[in-house]
């Protein structure tokens, strides 16, 4: 049986890039289509994020102009991850598979074809992975390469290169939807569902028409949220750090009573900068178990799945019942 697929794209504030882009869309299903890769019932879903211009107007249009055009609107902007969720649970108990993917046309539509030969090969999640970043000002390529980094560095595990073009089957998506946070990283939480996972490379383009909503001030924000949103290193480097600084008080400590014992002298800013140092190491180490602690609660509260089941030898999607 050939999967149903629903594309789903995010839009805000895009007047100007959606009546090129979703012919581009349509072409691309219904190429899918006809090559037998999916099935008729495959879907284009647009996910309007409280757009403040005719978005939403377009969206509609369209789907009265063609029936693989379809489109949900969120009650105000919720920021591009919130939107791509509403668009994957929506979607969700209609298909197979979903694809997320930009609305601007600089992802390469013609990666679709390979992401869905890979997931009838048996991967379950498939990565769109920018494979260079000619099109990138150099500031913008310095930046997201340093972002990625920082990421794995901080404990934050992503996939290098891949922003939020990816192939996620509905079975994941059901997994997906027992976790609850509400502060969204989509990126670095599909790698924790798990299931077979593989990438696709694509050169990214250069946006078809109107203007990135991803400044420099968003990229962080979303970076800061991925960070603290998936890992607890931070609070841990707080602790090192007040380790650190005691084991420096201690050597302070120990330099002065040489000095004392061989000079028979007490040297004053080591004996002031010991006292300093070993206060405030005490204090952060204090603050890193503290913290700790609360990062602990922290993921209590996020009350994520303990155990995913991927597979089964028997028919029983709720576990229900006898075998
Ligand atoms: N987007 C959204 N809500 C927002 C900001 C952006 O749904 O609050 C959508 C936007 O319409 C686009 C995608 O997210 O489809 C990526 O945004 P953009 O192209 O501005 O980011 P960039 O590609 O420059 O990082
Ligand atoms: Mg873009």
């Amino acid at each position: 049986m050939k999967p149903i697929l629903y594309i789903v794209i995010p839009c805000y504030n895009e007047e100007e890039v959606l009546p090129i882009t979703c012919q581009m869309f349509l072409d691309k299903i219904k190429s899918l289509i006809e090559k037998e890769l999916i099935d008729n019932k495959s879907r284009i879903m647009f996910v309007n994020d409280g757009s403040k211009d005719k978005t939403w107007d377009i969206i509609q249009e369209l789907s009265l102009k063609d029936d693989h055009y379809i489109g949900i609107c969120q009650s105000r902007n919720r920021g591009h991850q919130n939107a791509v969720l509403a668009g994957l649970m929506e979607a969700k108990e209609k298909c197979d598979i979903t694809i997320s993917i930009d609305c601007d046309g600089q992802d390469d539509i013609n990666a679709m074809d390979e992401m869905i030969k890979e997931y009838l090969n048996g991967a379950e999640i498939v990565y769109g992975v920018r494979s260079k970043r000619d099109t990138d000002t150099f500031f913008k390529r310095l930046t997201a390469q340093g972002f990625y980094k920082f990421l794995n560095w901080m404990g934050a595990d992503v996939v290098y290169n891949h922003a939020d073009y990816r192939l996620v089957s509905s079975q994941v998506l059901e997994e997906f939807s027992s976790f609850k946070e509400v502060n969204l990283f989509l990126r670095g939480m599909f790698p924790l569902v798990g299931f077979k996972s593989t990438s696709v490379y694509y050169e990214r383009h250069e946006r078809i028409a109107g203007e990135s909503h991803y400044p420099l001030k968003k990229m962080l924000a979303l970076a800061f949220d991925g960070i603290t949103s998936l890992s607890v290193k931070p609070i841990r480097m707080v602790m090192t750090l007040g380790i650190i600084i005691v084991i420096l008080s201690i050597l302070g400590a120990l330099s002065l009573l040489v000095t004392y014992f061989t000079q028979g002298k007490m040297i004053q800013w080591i004996y002031i900068t010991t006292i300093v140092f070993l206060v405030g190491g005490i204090e952060l180490v204090g603050m890193g178990i503290i913290g700790e602690y609360i990062g602990k609660i922290y993921m209590e509260v996020k009350a994520r799945p303990r155990y995913i089941i991927s597979d089964r030898t028997y028919q029983s999607k709720n576990n229900r019942g006898h075998v």
